[in-house]
């Protein structure tokens, strides 16, 4: 089900403490920080100890989807559970005039919430169909579909949007007022990723093309 929510939550473990200025309260805000990434940060409690397990995601409206390996235990502790994701761009690395007030550029989203286990096949299959799109939009018909023993060993977490927070930094160093004075460089290093040149797989049959929706992803 797409539930449509406004506003990002503000609970006890949602508001910002350090700089709370950074904290964006618009939804659309989550989402492009969501869609802008890749992967993920699951943290999840297995075996009575924290564990942070990167992983691919999707979205659809204000649900999450997250896919591992129905055999890796620390992806299936937080079946039922509690969980926390993050995802995290990093756009620049900010040089201050004093070690101390170095600092980094970013859009980080937090996210908590009861994960649900997909059980029902057309469920998963669905939400796998949305991870895929996500990583690398059009392979999804383009590539051979998911057979009966890769769905088995799939599993698909769900989690809802309605509990999460984002935080952005931009500009540039914030000194000490007396340290303006000084003659250090001060400034940003921006950082970024970018899709490159598509390198076709050694064992490529002769005369396959890149597809145009692998092509245009590059810049
Ligand atoms: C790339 C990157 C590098 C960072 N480097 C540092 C560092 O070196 N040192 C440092 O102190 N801080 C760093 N931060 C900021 C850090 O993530 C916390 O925001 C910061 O420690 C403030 O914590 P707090 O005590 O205010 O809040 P906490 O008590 O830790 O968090 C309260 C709530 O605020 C929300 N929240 C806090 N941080 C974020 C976030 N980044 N994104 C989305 N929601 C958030 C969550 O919902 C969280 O439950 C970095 C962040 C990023 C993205």
């Amino acid at each position: 089900m797409i539930m449509s929510m406004s506003d990002l939550s503000s609970t006890p473990r949602t508001a910002l403490r350090r700089h709370h200025e950074r904290g964006r309260t618009d939804r659309d805000d989550l989402y492009a920080v969501l869609d802008s990434g890749l992967i993920c940060h699951l943290g999840v409690i297995a075996n009575g100890a924290p564990r942070v397990l990167p992983t691919g995601y999707g979205r659809r409206g204000d649900v999450l989807y997250l896919h591992g390996s129905s055999a890796n235990a620390t992806f299936m502790a937080g079946a039922g559970q509690e969980i926390c994701v993050t995802v995290t761009h990093l756009d620049g690395v900010v040089c201050a005039r004093s070690v101390f007030n170095h600092s980094m550029n970013y859009r980080s989203a937090m996210i908590f919430g009861v994960a649900r286990l997909l059980t029902d096949p057309e469920e998963r299959t669905a939400a796998l169909r949305i991870i895929t799109e996500h990583l690398a939009p059009g392979q999804w018909s383009y590539a051979r579909q998911p057979s009966k023993k890769e769905l088995a060993a799939t599993s698909v977490l769900e989690l809802s949007l309605a509990e999460a927070s984002v935080k952005i930094r931009t500009g540039g160093p914030h000194d000490e007022p007396e340290d303006y004075a000084m003659d250090v460089w001060a400034g940003v290093v921006p950082v970024t990723a970018a899709f490159g040149e598509p390198e076709p797989d050694t064992d490529l049959r002769p005369g396959i093309a890149v597809p145009q929706h692998i092509r245009t992803r590059r810049g």
